[in-house]
């Protein structure tokens, strides 16, 4: 199994040694990996005047998986929009036809204070948006600016899905419930939208495929209601881009700590990109400060979805669970009481807890 490491720029370089540490600490539960690092976004532009380089998109494509730091600094605002490093990500995630987008919202009991929701609402909440991202309207065509015959502009975008498109992401989705706890919530817009009728006709029937999973439909007001409501009924929740994109922001706040929290993206071979939610935290790059637990978590998220070592995955969470109950804090997830610990420090740790 190969993994293609593509750091990035600023806190990249720091939370990537640390999820490597751990790593190779698996390595011997069933996990035999070879590792490449390349350049990506703004490292990319600064070695071959490109944030996705030729030879980073070939490593990256050749890989079972991909594990990626973050990149972005402010050092490259003020290149040509096709130079910066945000558009490196963009075309990774394209060339590798990464259709699924996992964002899991896990609050860990001792940080459930740091939510914005009271803690009883949140603590222990474990849940996954599954986003659809090569569709919809980001996507639809015609899309543009046109003059109408009154004279004024309008703007208009395409919504649309097409019935392969909602199956795949369906299957993704039953899969991944099995995997969890058996509850798939899909969520459309079905009281307005044509694409949602659709949308919701095709779930239903993949759904028939797997009677063991307990499928539900929402409507996406009602979805961003009761994710600050009771955001603990939920176990996995598939949707479209456009909804997906809002609503697992929504999701990932409710935990409060962005240097927690891990994603996925996957093709339609479990091939995947994993990499942390947050971006590449110039403010504190390189002082020893960046919280490292949100891209361990992506490491795990890989053994999981691309690797199928289930065991491995749960014992890096077990990990970091264990680290988090002894007290130790990176500064962005510090409260009084606790010990106060560095990116290498909190690393340490966890490779420590998964010795356990
Ligand atoms: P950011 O996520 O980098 O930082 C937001 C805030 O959260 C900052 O105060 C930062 O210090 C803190 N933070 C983020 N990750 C942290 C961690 N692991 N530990 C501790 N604190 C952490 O978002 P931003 O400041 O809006 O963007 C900075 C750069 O990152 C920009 O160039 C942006 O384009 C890029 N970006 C990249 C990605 C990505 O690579 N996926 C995502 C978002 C932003």
């Amino acid at each position: 199994m190969k993994i293609a490491v593509l750091p990035g720029d600023g806190i990249g370089q720091e939370i990537i040694q640390q999820a490597l540490r751990v790593l190779g600490a698996v390595r011997g539960d069933g996990l035999d990996v070879e590792i490449e690092q390349a350049a990506i976004g703004g490292a990319g532009y600064d070695e071959q005047g490109d944030p996705l380089p030729v030879s980073t998109l070939s490593l990256a494509k050749a890989a079972d998986a991909v594990l990626l730091g973050a990149v972005g600094g402010p050092q490259y605002d003020e290149l040509p929009r096709a130079m910066r490093p945000e558009q490196g990500l963009l075309r990774i995630r394209k060339e590798l036809g990464l259709f699924a987008n996992l964002r899991p919202a896990l609050v860990y009991k001792e940080l459930a204070e740091a939510s914005s929701l009271k803690p009883e609402l949140v603590e222990n909440l474990d849940l996954m948006i599954l986003r659809e991202l090569t569709g919809d309207i980001y996507f639809g065509q015609p899309r543009g600016q046109r003059q109408t015959d009154s004279g004024q502009r309008e703007g208009f975008d395409t919504m649309k899905y097409s019935e392969s498109e909602i199956r795949r992401i369906a299957h993704v989705g039953f899969t991944i419930a099995g995997k969890r706890n058996r509850k798939l919530c899909s969520v459309d817009k079905a009281n307005v939208l044509d694409t949602s009728i659709l949308w919701r006709e095709v779930v239903t029937d993949v759904g028939k495929e797997y009677p063991d999973i307990e499928l539900s439909h929402m409507y996406v007001d009602n979805a961003a209601m009761q994710l600050v409501r009771a955001p603990k009924q939920f176990d996995v929740v598939l949707t479209g881009n456009m909804f997906g994109d809002i609503l697992s922001d929504e999701a990932s706040m409710l935990t409060g700590s962005i240097g927690m929290l891990p994603s996925a993206s996957l093709d339609a071979q479990n091939k995947g990109l994993y990499e942390p939610v947050h971006g590449s935290a110039p403010d504190i790059a390189g002082k020893d400060l960046a919280n490292p637990l949100a891209t361990i978590l992506s490491v795990a998220m890989m053994l999981r979805y691309t690797f199928g070592i289930e065991a491995a995955a749960q014992r890096i969470e077990k990990a970091v669970g264990s680290v988090l109950q002894q007290g130790l804090r990176t500064p962005d997830i510090y409260q009084e009481g606790t010990t106060k610990v560095g990116t290498v420090q909190m690393g340490d740790a966890v490779v420590a807890a998964l010795g356990e």
